[in-house]
């Protein structure tokens, strides 16, 4: 997986309906891309920021942010 199908399918990913397959494909890479570590991490703080704008942040997430958090703290992610 390319950075830029990372993006693609970082919609897809976070919305809980990318294809095992792909999801696979996208952990892997977040594994390995610092680049796109800190574009999900930008991504999912602009999202959270939008849903408390809206006044929507109690909703049960299907964003799987626990996994996201878990994969970005065993990068030993510093910023
Ligand atoms: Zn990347």
């Amino acid at each position: 997986m390319t950075c830029r199908e990372f993006a693609e399918f970082l919609d897809a990913f976070l919305a809980g309906t990318l294809p095992s397959e792909q999801a696979l494909a996208f952990q892997r890479h977040l594994a390995i891309c610092a680049d796109c570590i800190a574009y999900l991490d930008s991504y999912q703080r602009t999202m959270a920021a939008c849903r408390t704008l809206r006044g929507e942040d109690a909703l049960p997430a299907d964003v799987p942010e626990e996994l996201v958090e878990a994969i970005l703290r065993s990068r030993g992610g510093r910023r």
